[in-house]
């Protein structure tokens, strides 16, 4: 275990990299850059649990070491619910889909992090200044509210989530990106739960009255259960949405322990640095799957990428070297950012079409590539043809032709 560097208490001292946010995304960039002996800071506010459904692929699991005890459920097949109640089950032939609890996994993150040497800080970020000469300089608020204190240094990452007030502050020029607002609450689960309920199952829910642009879900974490939805028109009541969900999945009289929502980012930032000392990550730079909401895993990979990023501008004294971390993201999943995002703006636009996606569920071929791509993050090579029949079928069933 390598020790953690004391907290500097001359003005003069500099971290490495002050990573703002302690999140999947800040955690795992503190954690490497820790491990690769440079002197970080991982401040985070905490006192909140982020509102999350939980979902993560085996590609998390193994890429990023997450153990067994953090997997909460284990789970073996998605239920697709169409407007009209019929629902097509994708069962997951090989693996499973990983449950975390955000309350436990974001903290045991963190605290990975800090066993592997970074300074860990609680308070919140509130200002971005710079010295004379030019070093960036954090103000932040303990968390005890006592007076502001600053720290300094050479690379700052920005990992506080989509409401980033790094960005805000350092690059204020920085478009936000559209987002839906998504609201879940978290029940226990009565030991007699209703037969409309699998604690084995995700079920997504494609039907106007839960979400008019987006979809619902009833994701099992073990003794609990997330129920939630989200979109993007204002007018739309999500929690009326997730009573109705409750009520569909017999949980309506069971236990609620915590109701909350977020902003839920649905495009990369076009640019994730200043071009000098600041980086964005995860969330706050946009990166969150759209169509399927998922960003546990791309946030996790951008606080990777983010780190290696900054040791390569450190490394070299050449700030050009943050943007591969952008590059390299987009480079590799670029492709299918850009088909879900599509997928989302011909399939969640009203019933009719919602109907028609979840029937397409039903194909083996749209089972296979939707686990795989999700599972892997990769799509396997040679699976050319069951591209083309999935397409011929999309476009058949947008245009009314099939059956
Ligand atoms: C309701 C809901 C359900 C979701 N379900 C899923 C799902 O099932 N699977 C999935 O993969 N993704 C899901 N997501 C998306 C996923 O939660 C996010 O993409 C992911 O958490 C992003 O990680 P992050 O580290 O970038 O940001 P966050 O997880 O938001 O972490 C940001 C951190 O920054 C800290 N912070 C913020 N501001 C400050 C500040 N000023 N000073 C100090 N610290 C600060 C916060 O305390 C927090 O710890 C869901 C999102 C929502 C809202």
């Amino acid at each position: 275990m390598t020790q953690t560097p004391p907290m500097p208490q001359e003005a003069d001292l500099i971290y490495d990299v002050a990573i703002v946010g302690g999140g999947p995304s800040g955690a795992t960039a503190a954690d490497d850059l820790a491990r690769a002996g440079h002197r970080v800071l991982l401040l985070d506010r905490a006192g909140r649990i982020k509102p999350c459904g939980g979902a993560i692929p085996p590609r998390a699991i193994r890429d990023f070491a997450i153990p067994p005890s953090q997997i909460v459920a284990r789970i073996a097949c998605a239920r697709m619910v169409a407007p009209s109640d019929t629902s097509v089950d994708m069962p997951i032939d090989d693996g499973y889909v990983g449950m975390v609890d955000r309350e436990h996994f974001d903290e045991w993150l963190r605290v990975r992090a800090a066993d592997a040497g970074a300074h860990r800080m609680t308070g919140t970020f509130e200002r971005f200044e710079r010295d004379p000469d030019g070093t960036a300089r954090l103000q932040i608020r303990p968390k005890d509210g006592g007076p502001l204190t600053s720290i300094r240094a050479r690379m700052v990452i920005g990992a506080d989530g989509a409401n980033s007030s790094l960005a805000r502050a350092a690059m204020p020029d920085s478009k936000r990106p559209p987002f839906v607002f998504a609201y879940h609450e978290i029940v226990r689960v009565p030991a007699e739960a209703s037969a409309r309920y699998d604690a084995k199952r995700c079920d997504v829910i494609y039907q106007g009255r839960i979400s008019p642009d987006f979809y619902g879900w009833v994701f099992p974490h073990g003794e609990t259960a997330s129920i939630g939805t989200g979109s993007a028109h204002k007018g739309f009541s999500l929690k009326d949405a997730v009573a109705r969900l409750r009520s569909d999945t017999g949980l309506d009289g069971a236990e609620t322990i915590r109701r909350e929502g977020a902003p839920i980012p649905m495009k990369p930032m076009k640019k994730w640095d200043n071009g000098r000392d600041v980086l964005l990550a995860g969330d706050a730079a946009g990166v969150v799957a759209p169509a399927s909401g998922e960003g546990i895993y791309y946030a996790m990979l951008c606080g990777r990428l983010a780190g290696e990023a900054v040791q390569l501008a450190l490394r070299t004294g050449d700030a050009r070297a943050l943007a591969t971390a952008r590059k390299r993201f987009m480079a590799d999943h670029g492709r299918v950012f850009w088909i879900l995002g599509l997928l989302q703006w011909i399939w969640y636009r009203n019933d009719k079409r919602r109907e028609q996606f979840v029937k397409l569920c039903r194909n083996p071929d749209v089972q296979k590539l939707t686990w795989d791509s999700y599972m892997n993050k990769e799509l396997v090579r040679g699976k050319f043809m069951a591209h083309v029949r999935v397409f011929f079928n999309d476009l058949s069933h947008l245009l009314g032709m099939a059956r």
